[in-house]
């Protein structure tokens, strides 16, 4: 059942999500049996390099089947926003002219002057190219990553100094959990939906622990979502306390309806330091 929310999201804007999420989750079932990636220890070389493993290690696979992905998700999109299925006409009619094996590479790098330059080529926004080429890349992602995920979560991650970045695949992450049973933070990649311990009352952009400079707000009747504030770098992270409430949750879903909370934070002055 769908939880009471303590604001109004735009008409269809969780639904959208939901449908996305479930379209990725049989895109991975399906891709699943198609790709194999080379393991790593991974828990060495975080220690050593201090770098994401994806970027460590190139991440390889078949580009072919990025690109069916990348045209299935058009579709998808077509489907489901119909407000901007003209737009999205126009990406699905240059496909064939678009480097797949190289796209991946240029998402996880994060390098805008890529994605704007296509975006340009295509005659679409950056964000709505780049919001494709992400999604699509998703699904191959959450499939190289499962296998260290206990490993990962298993680990005190001490030897990881970027709590903020997902140490798999250098996304960076907005939301983390508070265990049920001891209280202690996991931090969560929408990306790859890895899961990584950080210290509770520690900020995860700048390191502060100082007593009482790291302090949390929730919204009256919404307990359990919280934001977790540093007084010295403003910096703040969404939360999740399953002490508060019991009931398992979608983490990528609460991540996205919880957006009342980062318009709550920026009200008060604080930032993800995400620009
Ligand atoms: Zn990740
Ligand atoms: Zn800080």
């Amino acid at each position: 059942m769908d939880r009471k929310l303590p604001v109004k999201l735009p008409e269809g804007y969780l639904d959208f999500f939901k449908k996305l999420e479930s379209w990725q989750n049989e895109r991975q079932i399906y891709l699943k049996n198609e790709c194999q990636f080379e393991q790593y220890d991974v828990l060495a070389l975080l220690a050593s390099k201090q770098e994401p493993l994806f970027h460590l290690k190139k991440f390889r696979f078949d580009s072919g089947k990025y690109k069916d992905t990348f045209i299935l998700l058009l579709d998808f999109m077509e489907q489901e926003r119909k407000e901007i299925a003209d737009t999205i006409t126009t990406i699905t009619k240059k496909t064939d002219a678009l480097d797949y094996a190289l796209l991946p590479t240029k998402v996880l790098e994060d390098d805008g002057t890529y994605v704007d330059q296509l975006a340009k080529f295509l005659g679409v926004s950056p964000d709505l190219f780049l919001f494709v080429a992400d999604h699509s890349l998703r699904p191959f992602l959450r499939i190289a990553a499962q296998p260290y995920h206990e490993t990962i979560a298993g680990d005190s991650m001490e030897n990881w100094h970027i709590p903020a970045i997902c140490p798999l695949c250098g996304s960076k992450s907005h939301f983390s959990r508070l265990r049920a049973i001891d209280g202690r933070r996991f931090m969560f990649c929408d990306r790859c939906f890895t899961e990584w311990e950080s210290k509770y009352l520690q900020c995860i952009y700048c390191g502060n622990d100082e007593p009482g400079t790291v302090k949390y707000i929730s919204v009256e009747g919404d307990d359990a979502y919280q934001i977790y504030t540093c007084d010295k770098c403003k910096g703040y992270i969404k939360t999740f306390d399953e002490r508060q409430n019991k009931r398992s949750i979608d983490m990528y879903i609460a991540n996205v309806e919880s957006i009342y909370l980062d318009i709550l934070a920026h009200e008060k002055g604080y930032t993800n330091h995400d620009e």
